[in-house]
């Protein structure tokens, strides 16, 4: 086989997900040496890669483009990050599949590759079954790390986080002024008010809690707490 970039046959799958092979592929043959993983194939009889696979397959600068934003969105001709209240506004909307969208916590191990293969499991063709892998996220800061993958239609997603979003936004003011007052003036910050808003709803939702709920959770309580930044109540 040889390097570079190349059309695929039609109708070709990805060697690595097994997904529709759509241009920019990668030869597979163009795999570094330290790939390893070629029990991970779906497709064995495939010789091309996908792009959102062939980002997996590169191990540089991967902390680097995690470290910013939690979010990865991945397709086979680019990917990009976006934080979470980016991610419920493109789910909103059409968007382009098939993709792999990751989303980071705060636990460890964010970069090892095992991790981030677990993804391949999830990738999304159609915003009718939206996967959505996520890892390390918690509750509070000395809460377990919780992943999982959140399996979803798009617009149902987007109404329960507007939902839990509706509820939790009251709640939090009325808590961020009281954090202030107890203060003397001084604001609670963002990510603490997050994690405080993310504790409440999961608190509130516990005999309903699957991956989807979790995952809307976290989505809410960060736009919950980037809204209260934007007005000044948290800092
Ligand atoms: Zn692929």
């Amino acid at each position: 086989m040889h390097g570079g970039l190349s059309d695929p046959l039609p109708g070709g799958a990805c060697r690595i997900c097994g997904g529709p092979l759509l241009p920019p592929a990668r030869d597979a043959g163009t795999l570094s040496d330290l790939w390893t993983d070629e029990n991970l194939c779906r497709r064995r009889d495939a010789t091309h890669i996908c792009a959102a696979c062939s980002w997996f397959t590169e191990g540089k600068n991967r902390s680097t483009i995690w470290s910013g934003r939690p979010v990865v969105y991945a397709t086979p001709r680019d990917y990009r990050t976006l934080t979470l209240s980016e991610l419920h506004d493109l789910l909103a909307r059409p968007f382009d599949v098939p993709a792999v969208f990751l989303v980071r916590g705060t636990g460890p191990n964010l970069a090892r590759k095992h991790t981030q293969w677990r993804a391949l499991e999830a990738v999304t063709f159609d915003r009718s079954c939206v996967r959505v892998t996520f890892f390390g996220v918690q509750t509070s800061s000395d809460s377990h790390h919780v992943s999982g993958t959140a399996t979803f239609m798009a617009d149902t997603f987007v109404a329960l986080v507007k939902e839990m979003h509706s509820r939790a936004y009251p709640y939090a003011c009325a808590a961020a002024e009281a954090m202030s007052g107890k203060r003397r003036g001084t604001r609670p910050g963002e990510a603490f008010m997050r994690r405080y808003i993310m504790a409440h709803l999961v608190a509130a939702l516990k005999k309903h809690l699957s991956p989807t709920v979790y995952l809307a959770a976290y989505v809410a309580a960060a736009i919950v707490g980037q809204d209260l930044k934007t007005e000044g109540r948290v800092k």
